[in-house]
């Protein structure tokens, strides 16, 4: 992450419920717009890149301030069928819970907008904050929610160096537990799957029994998307700061690469007996929405 200041920027959305490709999700929520997280891995990168062309991605947020009442009007205008209720997902393209949650409380908003809605829908939400538990007692008036966090290691110093401002993996597995232990539906994201550690031996084997523990209902688990953008942007950190592992990552674009792995990642959640989204690990460019 570069030494740029961040910037906070307060904006008027036009569209906050957005219809989703993602595959289990028919729409997505992003109340707000970049991520102070700034995964160097983030899919989502390249998403500001309108609007913060000279910034870089994790040093802006804008406040969508208008989200909560702006999903109001557009539940009664875009959800007028009952084939139009669905998955509503939050969030594709930002962390719902990044810190600037705590004082802004959007997403918060939005969710007892959807409460008083009386959405009949269901209601999935992702995050690597430990400040989701802070609405547990929100999460429990819903009839139909789940809550994720994503968790990539067990406090590896590189995965937590990938993650940049995210919470510390220790911290996402200690939320989990909480929210498992009020009653709410839980899972977790394992992904993307790092290269330099998920060969270690045990390890992997350490975070998915570590993932059970915590109460997680299932997983996913999704192989690193080395698409152009992201490749460039994520080989430009490593480079600089662990060039030792530039190698590591480059072979995690072989097919044969994902087979092994994916031989591995099956056997250990068999053994676990914690079930695997979609029965399979996820590759981004396979996806499609069923
Ligand atoms: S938390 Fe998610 S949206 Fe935010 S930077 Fe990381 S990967 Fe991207």
């Amino acid at each position: 992450m570069s030494k740029q200041k961040f910037t906070i920027k307060e904006i008027s959305s036009k569209s906050i419920l957005q219809k989703s490709g993602l595959p289990d999700v028919d729409w997505v929520i992003n109340p707000y717009g970049g991520c102070r997280f700034g995964c160097k891995y983030c899919y989502a990168a390249f998403v500001g890149k309108f609007r913060h062309p000279d910034e870089e991605w994790g040093n802006y947020v804008d406040i969508k301030t208008n989200a909560p009442e702006l999903l109001k009007a557009e539940l009664t205008k875009k959800l007028k069928k009952s084939s139009d209720i669905g998955t509503i997902f939050l969030s594709s393209v930002t962390d719902p819970y990044q810190g600037l949650e705590a004082k802004y409380q959007l997403t918060k908003k939005c969710l007892q907008v959807l409460l008083d809605f009386n959405y009949q829908g269901k209601v999935s939400i992702l995050t690597k904050s430990t400040l989701v538990t802070r609405d547990i007692q929100l999460f429990k008036q819903f009839h139909n929610i789940e809550v994720g966090l994503t968790i990539t290691s067990t406090g590896d110093p590189i995965a937590e160096y990938l993650e940049t401002y995210a919470a510390p993996h220790q911290s996402r597995l200690t939320a989990l537990a909480e929210l498992s232990q009020a009653g709410i539906s839980t899972y977790t994201f394992v992904g993307p799957l790092l290269p330099h550690f998920v060969w270690q031996e045990g390890q992997m084997k350490k975070l998915l029994q570590a993932i059970k523990a915590a109460g997680a209902k299932y997983v996913y688990v999704e192989h690193l998307n080395l698409t152009p953008t992201i490749k460039k942007r994520l080989f430009e950190f490593l480079e600089k700061d662990h060039p030792e592992l530039l190698e590591k990552f480059t072979q995690s674009t072989q097919p044969e690469y994902r087979d092994k792995l994916d031989k591995i990642i099956h056997q250990l959640l068999k053994e676990l007996q914690l079930p695997l989204a979609h029965e399979q690990v996820l590759y981004h460019r396979n996806l499609k929405k069923s």
